[in-house]
């Protein structure tokens, strides 16, 4: 089967594209032809170097996907839409048994751990399949696997995000934050952008952003009180860190919570601790999702209440010319490869 892998690290010379073996399909797992992943930032850090994360060479990329089931275990799943989540769990440890399986001490992520999703085939455990809604186009599909599940756990399992809050989101433009704006908005919140592109902040308020900010780190508090009538906002969703970390302290009002899933620019911020003590702020991290939650989120997009914008669509072969326009910053949506 025709596959996009790493052959070593560094830069578009460590992918290839060519032929690999179909993945044997064991009992309880679905064998997929695969119709559409999306590219994202962890596809850039498992090119350029993937330290700190187990796997071996030649490994296929890609994290998210959608496609067919071509084989399962019951024949009346074939022929089925499926998008997967990404991170195959243990099913017997604490944290899997507790229901939290994103936990699990032994998650393996394709694309990451094990071989992903840009090939014309991929297993996976059954439970890893969520059926895709008719709303939905596989590219579309594929698109929430990572972006849109991480950005949902983050607003309702952590922020526990209520209607009528304001959420304020960092760097819109990239995948979680754009997510996160789409999910708020569609949650009936009032939501605050930033971003240092005019181009990208137009088009976030046309996705309904309520006011958007493009200012430096140091200016965004004054601007979002301005917004705020000097209250601040109740929830916070960001992924650059330590370059906006103690700006986005100073956004929060008092027992405001920020979520964090990332460290663009920076991971080690000052911690402002009495901020956070005498304000009671409180922090969250948060990767990813568990597939309960990746069901509720295709609810929604089966009620129409939510549809992940594609930027541009490359093929398989074009996998590098993806990587670059990924690597470039000016995308705005999920950048599709069709396989
Ligand atoms: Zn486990």
């Amino acid at each position: 089967m025709k596959a996009a892998f790493l052959i070593g690290h560094g830069g578009n010379e460590a992918v290839a594209v060519g032929e690999q073996p179909i993945p044997q399909r064991n009992p309880g797992e679905i064998l997929v032809r695969m119709k559409a992943a999306t590219v994202n930032r962890v596809d850039l850090y498992m090119r350029d170097s993937g330290a700190g994360i187990t796997h071996s060479l030649p490994q296929i990329i890609g994290v998210d996907g959608a496609g067919v089931i071509e084989e399962a275990d019951s024949g009346a799943l074939v022929g089925r839409r499926v998008t997967r989540c990404p991170g195959i769990v243990c099913g017997a440890c604490e944290f899997c048994n507790r229901g939290e399986p994103v936990l699990c001490v032994k998650m393996s992520v394709l694309g990451e751990h094990r071989d992903g999703t840009m090939a014309e085939f991929v297993c996976v455990p059954a439970g890893n399949g969520l059926f895709v809604p008719d709303t939905l186009d596989f590219a579309q599909a594929a698109a929430l696997g990572v972006n849109y599940l991480t950005a949902w756990r983050m607003l309702f399992t952590k922020a526990k995000l209520q209607r009528d809050e304001t959420v304020l989101v960092f760097g819109v433009g990239g995948g979680v934050s754009l997510a996160a704006l789409q999910i708020a908005k569609a949650a009936g919140s009032r939501v605050l952008v930033t971003s240092r592109s005019a181009e990208k902040l137009d088009r976030a308020r046309k996705l309904g952003a309520d006011a958007a900010v493009d200012a430096p780190p140091d200016k965004i508090p004054a601007e979002i009180m301005a917004l705020t009538q000097g209250r601040g906002v109740d929830v916070i969703i960001e992924n650059i860190g330590g370059a906006i970390w103690n700006a986005a302290l100073k956004c929060l009002v008092r027992g405001g919570r920020i979520v964090t899933c990332g460290a663009t620019i920076g991971d080690q911020p000052p911690a402002d601790l009495r901020r956070v003590f005498i304000r009671q702020l409180q922090i969250f991290g948060s990767t990813l999702g568990n597939p309960t939650e990746f069901s509720d989120l295709l609810e929604w997009c089966a009620q129409g209440r939510l549809r992940p914008p594609i930027d541009l669509h490359f093929g398989l072969d074009e996998i590098r010319k993806a990587l670059s326009h990924l690597e470039s910053g000016k995308q705005f949506g999920k950048i599709a490869i069709d396989i």
